[in-house]
């Protein structure tokens, strides 16, 4: 099956190789047999109504953000159109504050979202920077990963967070939790890039993604005892360093 896959300004968000978890997704789905279709959408670029099963956006410094807000917004009907049909989407960190109702930067300027995601983001004085550990009750799983952020973000009451901090800062270094989940879209402020330690995280994606191509399929599940390493040595930092300024 080929799985197609609209990746947000490749260009101009990509920090910390967050492009590394399209390299994630590719590997994973060719070793079931399936195929990644990668469509880059950038600025200007129309969203291809209900021809993407999973959206990809990375992170980036305030100025980046800065250059495709705008353009992005422009954007949020068929992208919300699209989640609320079924839609998976992955955004991480600056990608995921934009996925929310704004953010205002750490300039003061408030950059428009696209109101995805029940949450919005402020930028405060002190960056939060380290490695992060999450519980995902919801999947019986847990998160490791790296995060730096000036902002923070307010999930809207009754928002899902994507999961508890175990270590780390996390959305706003105060609520305990971290990142937003809502139908099949995922934001998280977790780079590392995030699925090459998180490999049970990338496949429920593809496996979302595919259900929106119609293909309903549990994957059995690979050896990945690097990746099982990965997760565990990046879970140990954060136990021991994350969520100190
Ligand atoms: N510029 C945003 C912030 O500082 C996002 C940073 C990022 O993507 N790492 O909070």
């Amino acid at each position: 099956m080929k799985i197609r896959v609209g990746h947000l300004y490749p260009d101009y968000l990509n920090i910390y190789a967050d492009r590394g978890n399209i390299a994630v997704f590719a590997a994973r789905a060719s070793a079931r047999g399936h195929e990644l279709d990668v469509r880059a959408i950038g600025m200007g670029d129309a969203v291809p109504a209900g021809e993407i099963d999973l959206f990809y956006v990375g992170g980036g410094q305030d100025r980046e953000q800065e250059l495709v807000a705008h353009d992005l917004a422009a954007k949020s009907g068929p992208l919300r159109a699209a989640v609320e049909d079924g839609a998976a989407f992955l955004a991480v960190c600056g990608g995921y504050q934009l996925l929310g109702a704004y953010y205002r930067d750490v300039a003061g300027t408030e950059l428009p979202g696209i109101g995805l995601l029940p949450l919005h983001t402020v930028a405060g004085e002190r960056r939060m920077i380290g490695d992060v550990l999450l519980e995902c009750d919801w999947a019986g799983e847990t998160l490791a990963g790296f995060e730096n952020h000036a902002g923070r973000t307010i999930l809207d009451d009754g928002a899902e967070p994507l999961g508890r901090v175990v270590s780390g800062f996390g959305n706003d270094g105060a609520s305990g939790f971290e990142g937003c989940r809502y139908q099949r879209a995922y934001g998280t402020y977790l780079h590392g890039p995030l699925l090459p330690r998180n490999p049970w995280f990338a496949d429920r994606l593809l496996e979302e993604a595919l259900a929106h191509a119609g293909v309903e399929e549990r994957f059995d599940p690979l050896p990945d005892e690097l990746e099982r390493e990965a997760h565990d040595v990046s879970a140990a930092r954060a136990r021991s360093r994350g969520g100190r300024y």
